[in-house]
């Protein structure tokens, strides 16, 4: 990057959502299904029909705008915005022009150990619309209506993004905030998420935004990073060459990592909104408003800062543990039940645990494994009843079976021996026969005393109390 220059980045999300039905008929909104068979004369545009507005549809939409801290409009609208193409039967899609439901709200992002804080100007309900299936053979392209007709929100923000790494994290926080909310699969690879990425120079110090180019066609949140920072090089290079940017749509490609153009940029008078006839104004209560705000949960930013400060967890680690609902889930139930440190708790959900995870491709909410007995196990290696080895071979047997931890290592003998007299002996065996590094730690290398403890603790299968074994191999050196 040219250092003269700043990057100023808006972002366009849409994100499908996991309702029941369609947003304006009683069509199943599923992925996958055979084409064409979740339609019906309302999502096809056929002349005569109404639409009906889903409800779930703006319970989410609104879910979405208290997590996203806007202000939700509780009287609003539907607005045909019209164009032709053929994945579109009706040639207008029901979208929502002067009044969105939601609007002047912000995102917190965290970007290194920085908040920042990114304006959403909008959040407005959509319909979808349908894909066109291209195939060579039939030397055409096939139109498949299911996705006419799913509910969208599309999520706007302010040019408040200063770089590629900002974009990533916003991109990021908005998914995690939809799988927090519930209210979209949020699954990038089905195309449930999709963003139109909107770019602009200008020199450091300069308070004028540049011209923007948007640009289509960016299907990872990864790609998106590469976009910007691709586009932002190639507006320098125009600008340095005392060339102006024109305001138009590029289309990005991944895979050769650079984007062309696509058309001069269309605006909004080109859409002839109008208000819909058919829909007109949607009232919303204040009562319900508040209900909705009331069942947002605490989101995935908010708790990572709390992990931080409340258990004195490093960023990297809160940030992981908070990414998901379910493990955050399970983390505050092990900590609720009061027997165990935070970061211990922490240490191994992190750890040995999401080994497991990675290895089983599945959620901490799949196993068997409670938070009570993790919760257990961990307090019976604070309590040092059992070492920490014994506390993995508890874990591998809880992770499939509710089983008490207390009577795995009663059954397993795999409690500790703090008993001195059975650890002296230990002791006494493991000096005697460890002549060389006795003697090797009395010439001042002291750091055998962990080969040390290691024998003793094979020679007590494992059961030894290593920090007792420690204290008592060097009081009998120094005895000697
Ligand atoms: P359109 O539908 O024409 O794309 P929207 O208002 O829906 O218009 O979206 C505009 C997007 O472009 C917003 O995300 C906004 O933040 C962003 N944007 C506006 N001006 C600039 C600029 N100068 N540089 C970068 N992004 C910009
Ligand atoms: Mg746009
Ligand atoms: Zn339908």
């Amino acid at each position: 990057m040219n250092s003269k220059y700043e990057i100023v980045v808006g972002l366009e999300v849409h994100a499908e959502l996991s309702t029941e039905t369609k947003i304006f008929c009683g069509c199943k909104n599923e992925f996958g299904a055979e084409v064409n068979t979740n339609v019906c004369p309302v999502c096809m545009g056929l002349p005569g029909t109404l639409p009906v507005l889903n409800e779930q549809v703006v319970e989410y939409a609104i879910k979405m705008g208290h997590a996203l801290n806007c202000t939700i409009n509780g009287t609003t609208k539907h607005d045909r915005k019209n164009y032709f193409y053929p994945d579109l039967p009706k040639a207008y899609q029901i979208s929502q022009f002067d009044i969105p439901l939601c609007e002047n709200g912000y995102l917190d992002v965290l970007v290194g150990d920085e908040v920042k804080r990114i304006g959403v100007t909008r959040i407005h309900i959509e319909e979808d619309a349908g894909k066109l299936i291209h195939d060579d053979a039939m030397g055409g392209s096939l139109a498949d209506y299911n996705r006419c007709g799913v509910p969208l929100i599309e999520i706007v923000s302010e040019p408040d993004i200063r770089s590629a790494d900002e974009a990533k994290a916003y991109l990021d926080t908005i998914h995690t905030t939809l799988l927090y909310l519930g209210i979209s699969d949020a699954k990038m690879q089905e195309g449930s998420v999709r963003c139109d990425v909107n770019v602009s120079v200008r020199p450091v110090g300069s308070t004028e935004f540049g011209t923007r180019v948007e640009m289509k066609n960016v299907n990872s949140f990864s790609a998106a990073h590469r976009a910007i920072n691709y586009e932002a090089a190639r507006q320098i290079k125009v600008l340095e060459s005392g060339g102006e940017i024109v305001q138009e749509t590029r289309r990005w490609d991944d895979v050769k990592g650079v984007n062309v153009l696509l058309r001069s940029k269309e605006d909004a008078q080109d859409y002839r909104y109008f208000p819909d006839p058919d829909l007109l104004t949607f009232v919303v209560s204040d009562e319900k408003i508040a209900e909705i705000k009331a069942s947002v949960p605490e989101l995935p930013v908010a708790k990572t800062m709390r992990y931080m400060s409340e258990y004195k967890l490093s960023r990297a680690d809160s940030e992981l543990l908070a990414l998901n609902k379910n493990t955050a889930a399970f983390f505050e139930a092990v900590i609720a039940t009061g027997k165990c440190e935070p970061k211990s708790v922490s240490n191994w959900i992190l750890g040995d645990i999401y080994k497991v995870l990675n290895e089983r491709k599945c959620e901490i909410t799949d196993l068997a494994l409670t938070p009570a007995n993790l919760a257990e196990m961990i307090s019976l290696i604070e309590k040092k009843t059992i070492s920490n080895a014994a506390g993995k071979t508890v874990l591998e047997i809880i992770l499939d079976a509710d089983k008490d931890p207390n009577e795995i290592v009663k059954e397993k003998g795999l409690a500790q021996v703090s008993d001195t007299g059975a650890l002296n002996a230990i002791v006494e065996k493991v000096l005697a026969n460890n002549e060389k590094a006795v003697a090797d730690f009395k010439n001042g290398k002291t750091n055998v005393v962990g080969f040390l403890v290691g024998q003793c603790m094979k020679e007590s299968r494992g059961k030894g109390n290593p920090a007792m074994l420690k204290d008592m191999v060097v009081a009998a050196i120094e005895k000697m």
